[in-house]
């Protein structure tokens, strides 16, 4: 006979001290993280000599493996949640998510087939239907699938499209998209094997949008070289500024082209539930499929992509593939299996966490939480335009904000303030205060906050934008020309 340890098991007793554990380490965190210091660094040396061995053939202390990762794993990871978290996109999360998840893996429920749990796959349902009223898609024929992330959402989009427009024949297939559109697009046209001669990245406007007359004018190219349009991808909310593409009037086109609507909102989709973000995003409902990411600004634990299709049947004619062994769980149409709308078949349980934030907290936390977010993005824009030290490069737009060190009357060469500008994100980084990179927009190095945090108090920009001046004084200073 086997002993316990041997079937992987714990007693009782000892599965509630070690939970009770986890819980205590999170929830410790939780009250925490705010005051420490959210960057994390260390060499590759270092890590291995903490944690470089041979697989362990005996076993340990469960209290010990478990003391031994909350201090050297969990604690020395950067906090993406931290108020002074400005680079990428934060991960604010939220406790009950965090549980959720927990509570998921724990029954480790299988989400993929309807058969296996009616109320996993109910619930993806649901909550889908809820995401497809927010946006304007049709909620009795649109529906949709949560993906690992924005990435496999974008992935999972294109595949359908070419499957709805091409069929198997996509060798002369060629898409769209703007050189401010996310680099996950290209990698999911590269994994499904198009060339580079497919993809048509069009350039941005003098306001990094999408522009719609040279949009035009390649698929009209493309038509009498004899390619074949079959795609346009639009961005609601870019990473590097925020921007919102002309989705109306892209939308506008692709009707009249014939071609397949797509829009990437995994970084803004979610400023529809605010007011002064649902003015930009007009148009998001004019989509055939559109991307958003809940682990990005609907303040979920990672990982919680979504795609949202205007007709849901475009999913499964796309994806369904029957081996033997599953014949058995077909059962009735309305009854989704998520496995054959997507990548995926074993799939864990990721509607719940959405479900439970949202029943607890209420879609009003949510739009409070998120129109706070733009709010604070604006203030900073209002604080840079008062200063004579900073230059706004690329306003507040859903949240992020570019600008650049630039005072007035120094006349500053563009390579010096490039230079300037990298080496104040360079000091910021080190003193481990604020997690505050640089993005290049214009050819020029520029600073880039993307404020999505609702913890983050506007005392903490402007602790952050003095810490920065602070740093530029002592650069300045010790090149003589401050
Ligand atoms: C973050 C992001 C993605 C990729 O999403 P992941 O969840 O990181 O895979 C795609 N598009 C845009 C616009 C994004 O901001």
């Amino acid at each position: 006979m086997l002993m316990d340890r041997d079937k992987l098991q714990l007693s009782k007793e000892e599965m509630k001290a070690y939970g009770y554990s986890i819980v205590d380490a999170v929830v410790e965190h939780f009250e925490t993280q705010d005051k420490k210091l959210p960057l994390a660094s260390a060499t590759r040396e270092e890590m291995d000599s903490l944690f470089l061995e041979e697989a362990p053939e005996q076993s340990s202390d469960p209290q010990e493996v478990l003391d031994f990762v909350i201090e050297k794993v969990m604690k020395k990871s950067a906090i993406v949640s931290h108020p002074k978290f400005y680079s990428f996109v934060p991960g604010p999360s939220n406790y009950i998510s965090a549980m959720s998840d927990t509570l998921a893996t724990g029954f480790n429920v299988f989400s993929g087939g309807w058969a296996q749990s009616p109320p996993a796959a109910e619930l993806e349902i649901v909550t889908i239907s809820w995401l497809l009223k927010i946006f304007g898609l049709p909620v009795k024929k649109g529906g949709g699938i949560f993906t690992s992330g924005g990435s496999m959402a974008n992935l999972t989009a294109i595949v359908t499209a070419r499957r709805v427009m091409c069929g198997e024949n996509f060798a002369n297939a060629v898409i769209y998209l703007s050189d401010q559109a996310h680099s996950s697009n290209i990698k999911a046209l590269r994994i499904i094997g198009f060339t580079r001669e497919q993809i048509r990245l069009i350039p941005t406007d003098s306001e990094f949008k999408f522009s719609t007359i040279k949009l035009k004018s390649a698929i009209s190219r493309d038509r009498l070289e004899g390619y074949n349009p079959f795609c346009v991808i639009a961005t609601a909310g870019t990473t590097n500024t925020g921007t919102v593409d002309p989705l109306e009037a892209i939308s506008k086109i692709c009707k009249e082209e014939k071609l397949w609507f797509h829009i990437d909102g995994a970084y803004g989709g979610a400023a529809i539930l605010a007011k002064n973000g649902k003015q930009l995003l007009k148009g998001v409902s004019k989509a055939d499929s559109l991307t958003v990411d809940p682990h990005k600004w609907f303040f979920q634990p990672y990982e919680m992509g979504c795609l949202l299709i205007r007709n849901h049947k475009y999913l499964k004619s796309t994806f369904v593939e029957k081996p033997e062994y599953l014949r058995d769980i077909e059962g009735n149409e309305s009854e989704i299996n998520f496995y054959d709308h997507g990548v995926q078949l074993t799939r864990r349980f990721r509607a719940l966490k959405f479900y439970m934030s949202l029943k607890t907290f209420g879609l009003k936390a949510f739009r409070n939480a998120i129109t706070y977010n733009i709010v604070i993005a604006e203030k900073t824009e209002k604080l840079l335009r008062k200063s004579k030290k900073w230059e706004v490069v690329s306003p507040a737009t859903l949240a992020i904000i570019n600008f650049r060190y630039n005072p007035i009357g120094e006349n500053f060469s563009e390579k010096e303030l490039d230079n300037l500008n990298q080496k104040i994100s360079g000091k910021v980084t080190a003193s481990g205060e604020a997690q505050l990179v640089t993005t290049i927009l214009n050819k020029q190095v520029v600073l880039r906050m993307c404020l999505i945090n609702p913890r983050t108090k506007f005392e903490d920009v402007k602790a952050t934008l003095s810490l920065c001046e602070g740093f530029a004084n002592e650069l300045l200073a010790s090149k003589g020309k401050s």
